[in-house]
């Protein structure tokens, strides 16, 4: 069924809630939910491309796990399998209509409304799970993914992993996001990067970060405070393919003006170049070379035009039927 129409931006009608497809309007959480006072959610972003195949879902089991890795850490029980919020999507996205979506699985403590429980302990409250889907553009921009972006170093200390763990995607960690991002764009940039609790860098607010040094590509550790990115794991694994070697170790912030390249990787901004960091131009100042062979295999994966790295299956279809008819 055909969705919204918000200006440009198309939703889809329906919502997946706790193993059902209801409509967008109804899908409404009261404002006394413990997710609404505390914070109390966990959540994933995930893209569907149209491919020659038809639409694909990038790297869905890998979103979903880390979805339930993430309530794991918090101690939200929810009874769907990866197999059955998989599942889900494909449902949701196959009833919308929509051939390229930005999908949002949510899980959050709710309210019962029979048994309302207002204090932080949050075991009182039922764990929900949501899913959302959307056509979301380039989040950047159009022009970013080619001519890179100007971002900063943010004045804000990325979250340490033993206050909020940051192996877990969760909207409390966005409060933090959201001090760098508003930050960066107020002082005229596109993004901020973080730095972690020891100074050294993070990530951006919604992205991971690489360096090209030497050929090289350097990005920092998972102990760097950073979400273990999906992205960031296919970069790495399309660069191995490619013979470009790939360290993950620390960074200081004097590293990143120096650098020959600098790119951001995220679902919502793909793989996307920095041209400038606190006003010092990166490199030549433009998409470097690697930045753009490892972009360019990167966007041909996702739209199937080249199978994944190493043998390995990125991609699951809406309509299986479909693909299978389309490559007979
Ligand atoms: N870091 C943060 C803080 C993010 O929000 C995101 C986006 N999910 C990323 C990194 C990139 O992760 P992924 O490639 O899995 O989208």
């Amino acid at each position: 069924m055909a969705g919204k129409d918000v200006e440009t931006m198309k939703i889809a009608s329906k919502v997946w809630k706790n193993g059902e497809l209801i409509n967008w309007d109804d899908a409404r959480i009261h404002v006394m939910s413990h997710v609404v006072n505390y914070g109390s959610s966990v959540f994933e972003g995930i893209r569907c491309y149209r491919t020659s195949q038809g639409s694909a879902v990038f790297r869905l089991p890998e979103h979903m796990q880390r979805l339930l890795n993430s309530a794991k850490i918090y101690r939200m029980e929810t009874p769907y399998t990866r197999e059955q919020l998989c599942d889900a999507t494909v449902e949701l996205i196959a009833d919308s209509e929509l051939d390229e979506c930005y999908i949002r699985p949510l899980i959050v403590r709710g309210l019962d409304e029979d048994k309302p429980a207002f204090g932080v302990n949050p075991f009182p409250n039922p764990v929900d799970a949501y899913i959302a889907t959307w056509q979301w553009g380039k989040y950047l921009g159009d022009e970013a993914l080619e001519n890179g972006i100007d971002v900063c170093v943010s004045s804000w200390t990325r979250i340490t992993s033993n206050s909020l763990p940051t192996m877990a995607k969760a909207g409390a960690n966005y409060m933090n996001s959201q001090l760098i991002k508003m930050e960066a764009l107020l002082g005229g940039f596109s993004e901020g990067i973080a730095l972690d609790d020891r100074g050294m860098v993070s990530e951006g607010s919604g992205e991971n970060l690489f360096l090209v040094n030497g050929g090289r590509l350097i990005t920092p550790p998972l102990g760097a405070s950073i979400l273990p990115g999906i992205t960031r794991d296919s970069v790495i694994q399309i660069a191995r393919e490619l013979g470009i070697e790939v360290v993950e170790t620390t960074i200081q912030r004097g590293a990143l003006y120096l650098a020959d390249e600098l790119f951001f990787s995220g679902t919502a901004a793909e793989i996307t170049p920095i041209r400038s960091v606190d006003r010092i131009t990166v490199g030549p100042g433009k998409r470097g070379p690697i930045t753009e062979r490892i972009q360019e295999e990167f966007f041909k994966v996702i739209r199937a035009e080249r199978p994944a790295p190493f043998g390995a299956d990125w991609l699951t279809y809406i309509n299986a039927e479909e693909k299978k008819t389309a490559s007979a």
